[in-house]
């Protein structure tokens, strides 16, 4: 069993709602959501945050936008729109230490964040 929960997930060792896989990025819905759609996007690659990425990430971080962007509109999120978020580190609120981008939708956001 991996160490990492969302490594975890993505090897399905731990069960979750998954809404999209391919052999890079694994989605997911959020266990405790914030909104009517809350899907996590992962890659399979353990990554920590945001700060670890390279330009050697370039492909990956672009397909996982690319999935968010499929997801939203599998949601019906396109015309309302919707965030995407990625909580980087302590002071981001970042919980889970693998790379994670959040796609929120279904009602409308307020800024500033919390
Ligand atoms: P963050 O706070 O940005 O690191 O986001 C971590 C997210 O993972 C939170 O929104 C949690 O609700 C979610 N989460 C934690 N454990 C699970 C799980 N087993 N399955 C799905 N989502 C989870
Ligand atoms: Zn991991």
């Amino acid at each position: 069993m991996s160490a990492c929960l969302f490594c975890a997930i993505a090897a399905g060792e731990v069960a979750a709602d998954r809404v999209h896989e391919d052999d890079e990025v694994v989605a997911f819905r959020d266990i405790n959501p914030q909104a009517p759609t809350h899907i996590l996007v992962i890659p399979r690659e353990h990554l920590v945050s945001v700060a670890e990425l390279t330009t050697e990430h370039d492909g990956l971080w672009a397909r996982m936008l690319h999935v968010v962007q499929q997801l939203a509109r599998n949601e019906g999120l396109e015309g309302n729109g919707f965030r995407v978020v990625a909580n980087s580190g302590a002071d981001g609120g970042q919980t889970v230490a693998h790379l994670h981008l959040h796609l929120l939708g279904g009602r409308s956001m307020t800024w500033p964040p919390g």
